[in-house]
């Protein structure tokens, strides 16, 4: 159903005309993420205020049958966020409060669209600490993130997204809102309809409201950055660290590729990085007590020194950490700067992770691509960059999808998964049989069904085309 003169009255009666976007330039900018370069421009841009006002649209848009895709921070990876079939781009940025920060129960409530980066901020100020931290903390959205159940660096010690999520306000698809649990830190109250928002990539309800758990911040860390002459070896240092009894904050992954290519494209960062040097682990202890902590970093030091390592960075100042943090988060943006590319986010339990980069280059030797891989090692998580180059148009068309069909069979024979924290979306979906069997996949949808009978939130996404 197009978006006729009618739909658009009555749209502009519910949210006012100034929140009703058509032109072209408006639906452009909200028709892509950062997933590859697609561009699907909704017919309608709009910018409700409140669930209220999102409910209504819902309501038309069962009425008419319009798909309708809640947009955040247009950050996403998997193409999440993109109007694949037109119809209504539900922009969620006017819902940018910080409600409340609860210092006597450790909580906040925030609407969906305050960026990740604010929020970790202003509850600090306050001594208190959010540890997911997206790379694109900068410019994604809380909500963006739920929908995802994105990670980060932190997430190796303090877990994603779905550990601090207590309870959402959800406008569901019908247009009802509903909030799915209770502000507390345990709950065996009927079905985890939380759990189940989280990470369904807005298909299953538009998120409103955000009831987060905190910590109490920590004081200390201690950064370090550690050249290995061999890429499996600095896999195989990442489980070693946690089997000699370390915990650290972040152990991040660096292919030699991730880093030299973003030392060309972000400025101010002095690392140098040796001839033969193949990858980088970038390893962070966190805590409250110095004297432990430096014990901690000797004890990785005697794990990594069993491996043909170079000279390791200390960063000894706050600028020195905010500059190897810098050069970490820009890696995505270096690569996506160098050359066309599709990203892919394998992850498999930690002591596979040599078996899944040696698997990803061997693949990558059979489809002629090159591939730079990064990232959340210590989660066993790894972004698996094909690098386009200069692949022609049609083996990147023909050969590169056989490939990654290859490497996320290689990542669940490993007792792996298709993606850690970037979610399926557009992207990913037609993967999905490779991860589930068919009564799977139909259970999943049936949920779905149940949700949304008439198909009107977010669909074409998730789920394989041919289930
Ligand atoms: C440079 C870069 C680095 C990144 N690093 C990381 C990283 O370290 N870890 C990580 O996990 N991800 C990372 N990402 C991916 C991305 O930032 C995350 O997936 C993020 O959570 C997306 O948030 P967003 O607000 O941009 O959402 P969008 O891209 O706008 O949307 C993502 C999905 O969420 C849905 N959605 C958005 N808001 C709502 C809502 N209120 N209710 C219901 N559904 C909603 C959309 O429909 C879509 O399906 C990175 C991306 C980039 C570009």
């Amino acid at each position: 159903m197009s978006i006729n003169s009618e739909i658009l009255n009555k749209l502009v009666t519910i949210l006012g005309k100034e929140y009703v976007f058509i032109d072209d330039e408006t639906r452009n900018s909200y028709g892509h993420d950062e997933t590859e370069d697609f561009v699907f421009p909704p017919s309608v841009v709009l910018k409700p205020a409140n669930a209220s006002e999102i409910s209504q649209i819902l309501v038309l848009a069962n009425e008419y049958k319009i798909p309708v895709v809640p947009i955040g921070g247009r950050t996403g990876l998997s193409g999440g966020a993109l109007c694949i079939y037109q119809g209504i781009g539900l922009s969620t940025e006017r819902l940018n409060r910080i409600i409340e920060i609860d210092e006597k129960n450790l909580q906040v409530v925030v609407e969906p669209a305050v960026i990740t980066q604010v929020l970790k901020e202003a509850v600090a100020e306050k001594g208190l600490f959010y540890p997911v931290d997206p790379s694109s903390m900068g410019s994604c959205f809380i909500g963006g993130n739920i929908a995802e159940n994105s990670g980060g660096a932190r997430a190796v010690k303090y877990g994603v997204t779905k550990d601090y999520v207590l309870n959402l306000e959800v406008v569901l698809p019908d247009g009802n809102i509903i909030w799915t649990g209770a502000n507390t830190l345990k709950n065996s109250t009927g079905y985890n309809l939380t759990q189940l928002m989280v990470g369904s990539e807005g298909t299953l309800g538009v998120i409103t409201k955000i009831v987060l758990k905190l910590l109490p911040k920590n004081n200390y860390n201690v950064l370090m950055l550690v050249p290995f002459y061999s890429a499996t070896e600095a896999c195989e240092a990442v489980s070693a660290i946690f089997r000699a009894g370390i915990m650290p904050s972040a152990l991040e992954f660096m292919e030699r590729d991730a880093i030299d290519w973003t030392l060309k494209f972000v400025d101010g960062i002095s690392v140098q990085v040796k001839e033969g040097i193949k990858a980088h682990l970038l390893i962070e202890v966190d805590g409250n007590y110095p004297d432990i902590l430096m014990q901690e970093a000797e004890k990785i030091l005697t794990v990594v020194e069993q491996f043909e390592i170079d000279e390791i960075l200390f960063a000894d100042t706050e600028d020195q950490k905010n500059a190897l943090w810098k050069m970490r988060r820009s890696v995505a943006e270096a690569v996506k700067g160098n050359s066309i590319y599709k990203e892919e986010d394998t992850v498999v339990p930690r002591f596979e992770l040599p078996k899944l980069l040696e698997g990803i280059k061997r693949i990558g030797n059979k489809y002629g691509f090159k591939s730079v891989c990064y990232g959340h090692a210590g989660d066993g998580n790894l972004h698996v960059n094909i690098i386009k180059g200069d692949m022609t148009d049609d083996n990147w068309q023909t050969q590169v999808p056989l490939g990654i069909r290859e490497i996320f069979e290689l990542t669940v024979a490993l007792k792996g998964t298709l993606s850690g924290e970037h979610g399926i979306g557009l992207v990913q979906k037609n993967f999905m049989d490779i991860a589930f069997s068919k009564v799977h996949l139909e259970l999943m949808e049936s949920i779905k069904r149940v949700f949304d009978p008439n198909n009107v939130l977010n669909p074409g996404k998730i789920f394989p085309d041919n289930l």
